[in-house]
């Protein structure tokens, strides 16, 4: 099995100014990914999603937005690959299967031949939170992260997307606040970032649809 060992580097801003550099490790543990339960639902729900825009490429070419679903009762979870915001149907190449994590070292572990977004570390904070969670939403609504910014649960503006500090808000919100109920927050120190979740992807949709609604 051929394992390899990537890093990269994510440099973030406090305060307006790029002060720390933040390394994010993923490690392939080899194997390709077969076609999994939920993958049928994952593109259709992905699809409403590419058509409200609240997913897919920026104006510079960036994917924004991504889906995953838990694997069975595991903690393990299904997540679309990095770089995917333009493909409209996935297949499992596009996704990776995050196996394993640390917060604190801020490294993950997955199999398949897509690279695991750096952001998959806030959906394995709310899978760790609520075993009941079996499908998070992230995506991208400046409308509706406006309307929501403090008014739903929000992760603390110094806090970027990808970091351990991430994480460990998440649960903080977890712990701290009715999310668990709303089953949505706002990424506060994310610009236009949402996630929503839910038992499975079309209960996430619906909350998110209906903040939408009710909102903007
Ligand atoms: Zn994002």
């Amino acid at each position: 099995m051929r394992r390899e060992r990537e890093e990269y580097f994510l440099a973030f801003s406090r305060a307006g100014a790029v002060s720390e550099y933040l390394k994010f490790t993923y490690e392939n543990a080899g194997s390709e990914l077969t076609p999994f339960a939920g993958l049928v639902k994952l593109n259709a729900c992905r699809r409403k999603l590419l058509d409200l825009q609240l997913i897919g490429v920026d104006r510079k070419g960036v994917s924004f937005g991504n889906l995953s679903v838990r694997d069975g009762a595991t903690n393990s979870f299904y997540i679309t690959g990095s770089a995917t915001g333009a493909v409209p149907e996935l297949k499992p190449a596009d996704c990776a299967r995050v196996v394993s994590y640390n917060f604190e070292e801020n490294w993950v572990r997955y199999e398949g031949t897509a690279i695991p977004s750096s952001e998959s570390m806030t959906h394995a904070a709310v899978y760790a939170s609520d075993v009941k969670v079996g499908a998070v939403i992230h995506c991208h609504d400046s409308q509706l992260w406006a309307a929501l910014l403090n008014h739903a649960p929000t992760t603390s503006k110094a806090v970027e997307y990808g970091t351990p500090e991430m994480a460990h808000e998440v649960m903080h919100l977890f712990k701290s606040t009715d999310v668990q109920h709303g089953k949505i927050f706002v990424m506060g120190g994310h610009g236009g970032g949402i996630v929503a979740f839910g038992r499975d992807l079309e209960e996430a949709f619906a909350v998110l649809i209906h903040e939408r609604q009710r909102r903007i």
